[in-house]
């Protein structure tokens, strides 16, 4: 048979340009990447012969070798474990099946990372093998099949393959390392390799040179156990750090290890981390967790549904159970009594670490919540029995300064008569801050949180309750800050203009109301304000109006609702309109300039216009009457 050629995906080939043009120094992160595929390929098998037991043909001694040959120049990795046929080879060496390489591509063109190590994250780690090899080569054979074949490419456009053999089941990498590599091809530096990434491996690591006497009755480089079977004392940073990285495909240190077993009626160990970096996938739709499930030390599945809850999803680590049939399906997870036992057990560990770590290291808390804290949040409308410890965790922006603050630290600013929590949602923060709705509560010294993130007007539904104090949006209903004792002093208002009776200002609103009909709800004046003429509020009953806005972008809600128009009685502008309208009466004026305001209140609320060009042309008319 010959070898028959193949052109890599495009994306691949993109991916072996940057990986074999690369300066990137720390090139041993290659040895990590194949060590842990082969690991991988072996758990896998592992994981089918409960199955069928016949696949590991009475071998189930899983190991990984390592094997140098400096005569030829060549490193090899070999495994034991699932093996490949050529459309496994096709599939897994020359395509990218993972969306996430195309987002690390993006961050190596964009200069935003020269990193390479973060390259096992994106799930093309087999490729970092250009790094060092000017050729590689793949034999494989499936366990269960007679067949081998052999993959061979120089890392630019294509690669072959063609049929082999190979004495049993598994996979040897073969890698013609480049001269300027040499290095990777001494023992005592790929034992340092070893050790330093991948002592966490449960399997054997065996190293063995062509002029090696010893050769594979070598002792194992690599304690060889899992990780989280071991007592914590024995175990490094380093080490954890190692396990996290392979387990949880991530690049950058733990921020928080929680490794702890959990005994009585049902057993099982726990090994999680807190990343302290974003993983990219946070926000995917699926929001799925990223918890393995492991029984007596077998992989079982990471898609165990229910193991942990979407809201705590960038928990990476494992949960390891005594308990557990091997055997036990994905059907027969989705009902497991057991699973929900663990899931009860992670929520709370994980939660108690988390205050654990806001009450002894802030600061690490606060970049930890600017992370994840949009995640966490999910967890207040999700859950409700956690909803108030998660609560009492949130941090939010604020109008008292730039640091985040907590509920507590709110409260115990509150002025004297005020009785609810304030805050304002929007997009973000500049957003927020220059809303008119502030400045009655920033003249009076009243603190209003700042809420950016999508999932607050969600969890504000309902669950908007803390301390006994109801959270209250600053752009909903009648603001009742004339029981506040501020800050304001009554020489703050000295050159302020006096508000016009009580009588005059009715007949402005009822001038308003009949200009502007259906389309505003109410039109009433407001403390709210301080120095814009007005502003839009949701009345009591109704929905908040980011709430609705983004839900009637998604279609969810048909008809916006009619909103409040207030107006600041104080305003020179309405002060003008008052006695005006006092003097002259009802005419075109005063009903432009209602749709003029009723508009400008609608465009710093973010709200489309209904008729922008009419907006324009009115503008225009009161403006060149003016100047
Ligand atoms: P990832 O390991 O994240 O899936 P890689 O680029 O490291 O990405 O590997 C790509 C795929 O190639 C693996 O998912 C696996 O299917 C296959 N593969 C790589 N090495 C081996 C191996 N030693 N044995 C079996 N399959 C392998
Ligand atoms: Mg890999």
């Amino acid at each position: 048979m010959t070898a028959q050629s193949y052109q890599f995906q495009a994306e691949v080939a993109k991916l072996l340009h940057i990986v074999t043009h690369s300066l990137y120094s720390e090139k041993e992160i290659f040895l990590r990447e194949l060590i842990s595929n082969a690991s991988d390929a072996c758990e896998r098998l592992r994981y089918l012969a409960i199955a069928d037991p016949g696949l590991t043909g009475g071998d189930a001694d899983f190991r990984i070798l390592v094997h140098v040959d400096k005569d030829q120049g060549t490193l090899s990795i070999s495994d034991n474990g699932v093996g490949m046929d050529r459309d496994d080879m096709v599939e897994n060496l020359g395509t990218i099946a993972r969306s996430g390489s195309t987002a690390f591509m993006e961050q190596v063109a964009e200069g935003k990372t020269a990193d390479l190590s973060v390259i096992g994250q994106f799930g093309v780690g087999f490729y970092s093998a250009f790094m060092v090899a000017e050729e590689v080569s793949v034999t494989s054979r499936r366990a269960g099949t007679d067949q081998a074949f052999t993959w061979v490419s120089g890392g630019t456009g294509e690669y072959t393959i063609e049929e082999s053999s190979r004495d049993g089941r598994g996979t040897t990498v073969v890698l013609k390392i480049r001269d300027e590599q040499k290095e990777f091809l001494e023992t005592w530096r790929l034992r340092q390799i070893i050790e330093t990434y991948s002592d966490h491996i449960t399997w054997p690591i065996v190293i063995s040179a062509s002029n090696d006497e010893a050769d594979a009755e070598n002792e194992p480089v690599n304690k060889a156990s899992a990780l989280w079977t071991r007592p914590k004392s024995e175990i490094t940073e380093q080490q954890y750090t190692e396990f996290y990285r392979h387990v949880g495909g991530a690049f950058d240190e733990p921020w928080l290890v929680l490794h702890t077993r959990i005994e009585g009626k049902v057993e099982y160990t726990l090994l999680l981390f807190v990343p302290t970096e974003k993983p990219f996938d946070l926000f995917h739709p699926e929001r799925k967790h990223r918890v393995k499930l492991y029984v007596k030390r077998v992989f079982i599945t990471d898609e165990a549904e229910g193991l942990a809850p979407s809201y705590l999803r960038f928990l990476r680590g494992i949960v390891d159970s005594e308990d557990l049939p091997l055997n036990v399906s994905r059907e027969m997870l989705q009902n497991e009594p057991m699973l929900r036992h663990m899931r009860g057990q992670i929520v709370k560990r994980v939660l108690s670490e988390l205050e654990k770590k806001a009450e002894k290291d802030p600061e690490g808390f606060t970049a930890f919540w600017r992370n994840f804290g949009a995640v966490l949040k999910e967890g207040i409308y999700e859950d409700h029995e956690v909803g108030p410890r998660i609560l009492k965790l949130a941090r939010f922006d604020s109008t008292a300064g730039d640091e985040l603050t907590s509920l507590d630290g709110y409260v115990e600013r509150m002025k004297p008569g005020q009785e609810a929590i304030y805050y304002i949602t929007a997009d973000d923060l500049a957003a927020a801050r220059r809303s008119p709705h502030l400045e009655g509560f920033a003249k009076k010294g009243v603190e209003v949180l700042l809420l950016t993130d999508a999932v607050d007007d969600f969890w504000l539904q309902g669950h908007g309750e803390y301390d006994g104090k109801q959270m209250k949006s600053v752009t909903r209903g009648g603001a009742d800050l004339s029981e506040i004792t501020g800050d304001e002093t009554a020489e703050d208002d000295a050159d302020k203009p006096e508000a016009p009776k009580e009588g005059d200002l009715a007949t402005l609103i009822a001038a308003f109301k009949e200009t502007l009909g259906d389309s505003v709800k109410d039109v009433r004046t407001s403390d709210r304000l301080a120095e814009s003429p007005v502003c839009l509020v949701a009345d009591d009953n109704d929905m908040d109006m980011r709430l609705e806005r983004m839900l009637k972008a998604h279609k969810q809600v048909e008809e916006a609702s009619r909103r409040v128009l207030e107006i600041n009685p104080r305003h020179a502008l309405i002060i003008r309109l008052v006695d005006r309208l006092r003097d002259k009466g009802m005419d075109a004026d005063i009903e432009e300039a209602a749709r003029l305001l009723f508009d400008q209140a609608r465009i710093i609320e973010g709200d489309p216009l209904d008729d922008p060009a009419a907006f324009s042309r009115r503008m225009a008319s009161f403006m060149s009457r003016a100047i």
